[in-house]
């Protein structure tokens, strides 16, 4: 670039291209175009034959004009979809700060152990006895689930948390319509700060959804409670530590008024990682618990792997529990999967559940140990702590400064007056290499912005974090709003109108008119 002199002028910050180029790549990432936006009806990565001669037995259904299908030649395909999946945010490429999601590492071990033929190659219609290894697994994982829970039964076969949360809550209607009370404890008391899947999940189920306020402290206190228990009561679905990441202190007493009530305790257990081997929420009172195998116990989860969401469920629930369980006879092991003559509920799922999660699962927890496990609860919150008193003095924190469990809660307060939103102050990280935070949730709090660093991030890694959280945060309170306003800068793509992508979504590709050249019209 040339300034007027003829001299070169300043480089600015992006290079003289100000980041645009020719082909549309900058450095090495490439612009990605759809696949049937490039692909060319005549290409394919392979040599086909012609057809031999034959009659067409389709009639009226016979396809009249061109499938339409992209075809591309193998190294196409093949940089196509591998350029994707550069494109993808990972656990395995940076820190994963997203509060409530536990995106902590996934150890290779786990991966190598899933990947062993005797776990990966068998099918689940094999006889049982061929795979009495399998079930020896899924028997040994289901041991340690209800010994750090301290709870009777556990179901195996829900795929994720919500589902999990979904076979809890239908087994307290059993519960419930077995003690012929169905007709009247139509209720469910879900605090106002839980996950969206809570109250969900209970209207799926039939329930009516109650809302408990939490308190100034962000906890549910038993007061609350208690004003709203009655006999259409059916039970609560309290997360515990709770998504304020505080411990909910008074969960006994809220357990108490429950019970005594004649109604169950469903507890959200997707924060788990907070309090494994340090409290057993069979100790609290608890009826019934998921357990997201993909948070807590580092399968992979998002585009990394499907969840897995087991339940476990004290006496009071146990006989409700789903088929198919594991039996033992002896050396033997069954897979009971009929409910005739017995209270469970029916199948949640084809099959038995997440078998390469379960394998994963159990190589974390065997790896671990039980001192392990309690360890890596203590570092997730210590983490959590850290990141915490390392951002207090510029970050507001809604409920005072004072220790949190496995994720820290900011609120916007901090940045009234700034210009820039949580939004922004999100969209900002994406610019300095991280995934932002969980925003705006949960939505008791103004501006919600909550951080899980999880356990796995070294000293080093949560310091380089929080230095680039403390630049971005100060920088707002300069009100320096230009690095945030329509930030990301740097990404492939710019903001997006994400309440139109919802809203609104484009789901199916059309073929785009053909542009008219406008000089070639003139
Ligand atoms: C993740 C999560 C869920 C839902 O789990 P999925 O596996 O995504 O269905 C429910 N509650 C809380 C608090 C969570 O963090």
């Amino acid at each position: 670039m040339l300034n007027n002199q003829g001299r070169p002028t300043a480089p600015k910050k992006l290079g003289a291209h100000e980041g645009k180029t020719f082909s549309g790549h900058r450095g090495l990432l490439m612009e990605e175009a759809l696949i049937f936006e490039t692909g060319r009806i005549d290409a394919t990565g392979v040599d086909l034959d012609e057809p031999a001669a034959f009659t067409p037995r389709l009639g009226t259904l016979a396809r009249e004009e061109e499938i339409g299908l992209p075809g591309l030649s193998e190294p196409e395909t093949m940089r196509h979809y591998v350029r994707l999946s550069q494109k993808n945010y990972a656990i395995d490429s940076g820190l994963y700060p997203l509060g409530s999601c536990t995106m902590k590492h996934n150890p290779r071990l786990n991966e190598s152990m899933a990947r062993l033929p005797g776990f990966a190659d068998i099918h689940p219609l094999q006889p049982q006895s061929t795979v009495q290894g399998a079930l020896a697994l899924i028997e040994e994982l289901a041991g340690w689930l209800m010994a750090l829970t301290n709870m009777e039964a556990v179901a195996m076969s829900p795929k994720a948390g919500a589902h999990g949360e979904y076979c809890g809550m239908a087994a307290i209607k059993a519960a419930i319509e077995a003690k012929g009370e169905g007709a009247t404890r139509r209720v469910v008391l879900v605090p106002e700060s839980a996950h969206g899947t809570n109250p969900a999940t209970a209207a799926a189920i039939g329930f009516e959804v109650r809302s408990v306020p939490a308190g100034e402290d962000g906890n549910v206190h038993p007061q609350a409670v208690r004003a709203l228990m009655g006999p259409d009561v059916a039970g609560i679905m309290l997360t515990n530590p709770n998504t304020c990441g505080l411990f909910e202190r008074q969960i006994v007493e809220i357990a108490q008024i429950i019970h005594e009530g004649g109604g169950y305790f469903y507890c959200d257990g997707a924060n788990f990682n907070a309090i494994v081997g340090k409290v057993r929420p069979g100790d609290l009172g608890i009826d019934a618990m998921h357990i997201n195998l993909h948070k807590t116990f580092s399968t992979p989860h998002g585009g990394g792997g499907p969840g897995s969401g087991p339940v476990v469920l004290s006496s009071r629930l146990a006989p409700f529990a789903p088929v198919p369980f594991v039996r033992r006879n002896g050396d033997h092991l069954a897979l009971v999967e009929d409910k005739v003559g017995t209270q469970a509920l029916g199948r949640l799922t084809a099959f038995h559940g997440q078998m390469g999660m379960f394998v994963r699962a159990l190589s974390y927890i065997l790896s671990h140990g039980a001192d392990g496990l309690k360890q890596a609860s203590e570092d997730a919150v210590l983490n959590a702590n850290y990141v915490r008193a390392r951002l207090a003095d510029l970050m507001s924190l809604p409920f005072g400064n004072r220790p949190c469990m496995h994720e820290v809660l900011f609120d916007d307060t901090w940045l009234k007056d700034t210009g820039v939103t949580t939004l922004d102050f999100a969209k900002a990280m994406i610019d300095e290499g991280y995934h932002p935070m969980t925003m705006y949730f949960p939505l008791v709090v103004h501006g919600a912005m909550l951080i899980e660093p999880t356990e796995s991030e070294s000293l080093a890694s949560l310091e380089l974090f929080i230095m680039t959280l403390r630049d971005l945060a100060m920088s707002a309170l300069r009100g320096e709003t230009a690095r945030f306003e329509g930030a990301p800068f740097l990404a492939p793509r710019k903001r997006l109108d994400e309440t139109r992508a919802a809203r609104a979504p484009v789901l199916r590709w059309t073929k785009p008119e053909p542009i008219v050249d406008a000089q070639a019209a003139e």
